[in-house]
């Protein structure tokens, strides 16, 4: 065990660095054996909750001073912070779980600590986008292994609608968040807004107790949910297959649908598609389908 702890430890550190440090998603253990070196190095680790990271601090055997930077402080925070690191110190950033900056805070820190000219190092590490995509199989094999991070989609029946409609129309496959009191409605969106064959994969819970992959049409994904109620518990991270290449599917490419999106605004959903079907050279049956989803989604708001 020391020997592994001095393979991290070989490395050097320089002092006057932020530290920006990925941790576990979920168990414990997937914390780089790096991250528990520089952690335990750090002067002081920064952090979105001070109880949780203390928590995970503890599970691991250490005690650093913590600081508090939140989404709410994050700019003050910074600037204390590069005082620091302006008189030596090692600062760590964590945020709650997973990689900070990924649908986490960090971003503001570590662009005005790099303004004030000093180091920002990543150590890398867990992240629930990257551990499902790891995992996905031929769902990348559209758009030859690309792939789109959407974060989370909007709350709001309408503008997930749109969303979804935007994002279907990629060549290749996208990943996003999802919150579990909205998980039963936004894959009833997939299935409204999407061809119903295109494949989704539901990562619960990973790395955890109840972790759960499946693979499913999107045409059949609120039945696989509803089918047992534990399974819209937790954590969700969703990756869509991509739709191809637009002539192999007949589906509308991005620029489309946004001339759909614009005509909705104004037209009844036939018109919209026939006018958005002239203007595009798109396929009118594709655009009426995807008319309709989008104010399936509207009537929802
Ligand atoms: N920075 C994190 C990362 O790198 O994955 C993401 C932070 S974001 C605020 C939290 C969301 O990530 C959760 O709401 C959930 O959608 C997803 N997530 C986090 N942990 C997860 C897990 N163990 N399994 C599935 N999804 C997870």
């Amino acid at each position: 065990m020391s020997d592994w702890i001095s393979l991290a430890a070989s490395q050097s550190y320089p002092a006057g660095t932020l530290y920006v440090v990925a941790t576990p998603i979920g168990n414990v253990a997937d914390l780089s054996l790096r991250a528990l070196h520089v952690l335990g190095l750090a002067d002081a680790v920064a952090c979105e909750d001070t109880r949780n990271t203390g928590q995970l601090l503890s599970r691991v055997g250490l005690q650093r001073p913590l600081v508090a930077v939140h989404e709410h402080n994050e700019r003050e925070a910074a600037g204390r912070i590069a005082e620091r690191l302006a008189a030596g110190e090692r600062i760590a950033y964590v945020s709650d779980a997973g990689t900070p900056g990924i649908s986490d805070p960090g971003a503001r820190l570590v662009e005005a600590v790099r303004a004030a000219g000093h180091p920002v190092v990543p150590l890398p590490g867990p992240s629930a986008a990257v551990a499902a995509l790891s995992v996905a199989g031929d769902l990348l094999d559209t758009g030859a292994g690309r792939f789109t991070f959407a974060g989370f989609l909007p709350p709001k029946p309408k503008a997930r609608a749109e969303a979804i409609a935007r994002l279907a129309a990629l060549d290749h496959a996208w990943v996003f968040y999802e919150a579990p009191h909205r998980i039963a409605d936004t894959l009833a969106a997939l299935a409204a807004g999407l061809p119903g064959e295109r494949r989704l994969l539901v990562g619960r819970e990973l790395t955890k107790l109840f972790e759960e992959i499946a693979v499913v049409p999107v045409a059949q994904a609120p039945a696989w949910l509803a089918a047992d109620p534990n399974r819209a518990k937790g954590e969700f991270v969703l990756v869509v297959e991509g739709a191809g290449s637009a002539a192999a599917t007949g589906l509308p490419d991005a620029e489309a649908q946004r001339v759909l999106s614009l005509l909705l605004g104004e037209l009844p959903a036939k018109r919209a598609a026939k006018l958005a079907a002239a203007i595009t050279g798109a396929e009118t049956g594709a655009l009426y389908q995807l008319a309709l989803a989008q104010r399936a989604g509207n009537a929802g708001d």
